[in-house]
């Protein structure tokens, strides 16, 4: 056993003592994994740092999330300098940056101002009651029925749309091609992902400047072996309050309470329910978390509320947390993905068909061509990679000199890398040692 894995060992123990071994994931890591976890391959494209290139690095959804948070940050970092822009002008103020940055010429742009408006004229028909189902319910998807097919043909929308989403890729969209009776039900591209977060604006009502905190601020949460990340829209100030208890006899910062609110955007098509809501792993997550980068007075910190705004819809939802619910769900979630990552388990939500995957935003990815499995197969590549480091890690243990350490200490050090290692069974290892032997002897 090598000098260098002894040294190695000494640096994990150092890590333990203070504590500083916590595995670290993002939430929204966990939270796609949950729904499937090809959505969270997509992003470590370390496995495959060809596929960004070939299939363009952004989803429709990614933009309409992407224009409403950064015209939100506009929008208060304006207020900031005393400058009253409305939200709907702070976000064609972004669009308007992404469409030069991309070199759209003055015919797209003009094609996407009548998309938006020629599109919001017929939805509202939908949204109106006007056109029913044979029940006279409201549709749920009126960009599926036959419809709106049929408008979007006469009045010129579908051509609209295809003339637009022919520069999918020039804008790192990645492109579907689907037959005729799919195309109305295709993932969103450039002309609806305008025309979405045009209309999400026209019904965002934000708080007022002087309450606000923070924009797109990181948090996270302490759990006994994890640190879990994620990020609020807003954090909002609900005021400061005096703990309770004894007063000092002189005023500190230290006894004072900030209330805090925070605020996520959802962009699900539908509206949770509220008793969804208080199981939703976002919620879960936020009323355990802190800010990490806000600078606050003196005194404690507490989530007093969370408040949900539905993008589409417009409407917002207020729940109040209790620090320490859920806690034990997440830090178990937490690990359960983070061994499943490191395990390789990729297991795809499209095995089970197109329709399984609902309105996921990486079908355009995954379906495109031959489809993602033929073309890259990500379980497999993710368990090639797996082993690749398993045999790295084990050969670094037999190419030191073994007589120079204590038995023990090399026991420990491979209970060390396996409590590391959540992937390595201990069949796995078996197998490693088994074809390091046959190469070595
Ligand atoms: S499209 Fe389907 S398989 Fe691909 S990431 Fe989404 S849910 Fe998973």
């Amino acid at each position: 056993m090598g000098k260098g894995w002894s040294s190695d060992l000494e640096k994990v123990k150092a890590r333990v003592s203070n504590g500083a071994m916590k595995i670290e994931i993002d939430l929204k890591d966990v939270w796609d994994w949950a729904y499937c976890p090809l959505r969270v391959w997509w992003r470590k494209t370390g496995l495959a740092p060809d596929v960004i290139s070939k299939q363009g690095k952004r989803t429709g959804e990614q933009l309409i999330e992407e224009s409403i948070r950064s015209a939100t940050r506009v929008y208060y970092e304006l207020a900031g300098k005393s400058k009253d822009v409305p939200f709907g002008k702070c976000l064609g103020l972004v669009w308007k940056g992404w469409l030069e940055a991309w070199r759209l010429d003055d015919e797209t742009v003009s094609d996407l101002v009548n998309y938006h408006q020629t599109r919001r004229s017929i939805l509202s028909r939908f949204e109106d009651g006007e056109i029913t189902n044979r029940e006279g319910e409201r549709y749920k998807k009126p960009t599926w029925t036959r419809y709106w097919r049929r408008m979007a043909e006469s009045s010129g929308l579908a051509v609209l749309r295809q003339n637009i989403d022919r520069h999918q890729e020039a804008v790192g969209l990645g492109r579907l091609e689907l037959p005729e009776e799919e195309y109305y039900r295709a993932p969103k591209g450039l002309a609806d992902a305008f025309a979405d977060s045009m209309d999400y604006a026209n019904k965002m009502r934000l708080p007022p400047p002087d309450v606000v905190l923070g924009v797109n601020e990181r948090l996270e949460v302490e759990l006994p072996s994890v640190r879990l990340f994620s990020r609020a829209d807003i954090v909002r100030s609900k005021g400061v309050s005096r703990k309770r208890g004894r007063p000092p006899k002189e005023p500190t910062g230290e006894n004072l309470l900030h209330r805090l609110e925070y605020e996520i955007f959802l962009f699900d098509e539908e509206a949770p329910p509220i008793y969804g809501l208080l199981r939703d792993l976002r919620v879960i997550a936020l009323g355990q978390s802190f800010p990490i980068n806000l600078k606050l007075e003196e005194g404690d910190q507490l989530v007093e509320s969370i408040r949900i705004r539905h993008m589409p819809s417009g409407k917002d939802q207020e729940i109040n947390p209790r620090l320490g619910d859920g806690a034990d769900i997440l830090e178990a979630l937490s690990r359960a993905v983070i061994t499943g990552i490191r395990a390789g388990n990729y297991v795809p939500r499209m095995v089970c068909g197109w329709r399984a995957c609902g309105d996921c935003q990486y079908r355009m990815l995954c379906f495109s061509e031959t489809g993602v499995m033929d073309a890259f197969n990500p379980p497999l590549m993710a368990q090639i990679e797996s082993a690749q480091r398993l045999t790295r890690e084990m050969r670094k243990y037999l190419g030191g000199d073994g007589a120079q350490e204590k038995r023990i200490e090399i026991v420990r050090s491979i209970f060390e890398f396996m409590a590391k290692s959540p992937d390595l069974t201990p069949e796995g290892a078996l197998w490693a040692m088994d074809n390091l032997e046959a190469e070595t002897g």
